[in-house]
């Protein structure tokens, strides 16, 4: 039997080893979670993690839109076997395309009294429930406020928070100066079609961290990007 959630990392080599399997239960938590991460981005997620924390031991990874926990459960799986924390960054408001009329909107996660979204306590609960809270630190704001007084360097950042022209731009430049060299820079919603989806991942955080100088691609699954810190 595969030791799927061993309750220390390092009884089991497997969790350690860049690119092994996501154990079988956390995927299992992940897959049901409601969010929006395809099952072969996040498990590219997973691994690029792992690799990042082999190579930065002891940093901390990041992400910048958690929604309800889907894609957090992957970092915090690799956090947990890589004995590092991610940091789940979002306002939990919603995005544009989140908001009530819109294509990705669920009713079930707005808060009636005030009317506007709050995917916070689904947050906190699928996290919960995946078995990684201490794993998980949940940081509720604006990004680019949070970036303006950020100052850890990471391991790996995810960005999958705004997807408009400004949002994405704020979150390249506030969050990427983060990365330590050997980490990673990992993009959601990258699409250089512009027939599959909106441009500004692309535009303002793809495109721009190619031309930087400071990150070389990695990987690319689905619209999922990662790009190694080099500089
Ligand atoms: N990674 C998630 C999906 C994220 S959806 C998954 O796997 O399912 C985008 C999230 O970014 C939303 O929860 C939204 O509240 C958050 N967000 C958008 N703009 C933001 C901003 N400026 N600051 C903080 N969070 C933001
Ligand atoms: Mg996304």
């Amino acid at each position: 039997m595969v030791p799927v959630m061993a309750h220390h990392p390092l009884d089991s080599d497997q969790l350690l080893r860049p690119g092994g399997a996501v154990p079988a239960e956390l995927r299992a938590h992940a897959v049901a979670a409601k969010g929006f991460m395809p099952a072969d981005e996040g498990d590219a997620l997973y691994d690029a993690a792992i690799a990042a924390s082999v190579d930065c031991p002891g940093l901390a990874l990041l992400e910048v839109g958690s929604y309800c926990g889907r894609s957090t459960i992957w970092l915090a799986g690799a956090a947990r076997a890589s004995a590092t924390v991610v940091f789940a960054v979002d306002h939990h408001r919603g995005s544009e395309e989140n908001q009530s009329g819109w294509e990705h909107h669920d009713p079930t996660v707005v808060d009636e009294r005030i009317g506007r979204m709050d995917t916070l306590a689904t947050f906190r609960s699928t996290v919960y429930d995946a078995g990684v809270e201490d794993s998980v630190i949940a940081v509720v704001g604006q990004s680019s406020v949070v970036a303006k007084y950020w100052s850890t360097p990471l391991a790996l950042l995810f960005i999958d928070g705004g997807h408009g022209a400004e949002p994405a731009r704020r979150d390249y430049q506030g969050w990427t100066p983060h990365i330590a060299i050997g980490g990673i820079l990992a993009i959601h919603d990258v699409f250089p079609d512009p027939g599959d989806g909106g441009r500004p991942p692309y535009e303002q955080i793809f495109l721009p961290a190619m031309a930087s100088g400071r990150f070389e691609l990695r990987s690319a699954t689905g619209s999922l990007r990662t790009l190694r810190c080099i500089a």
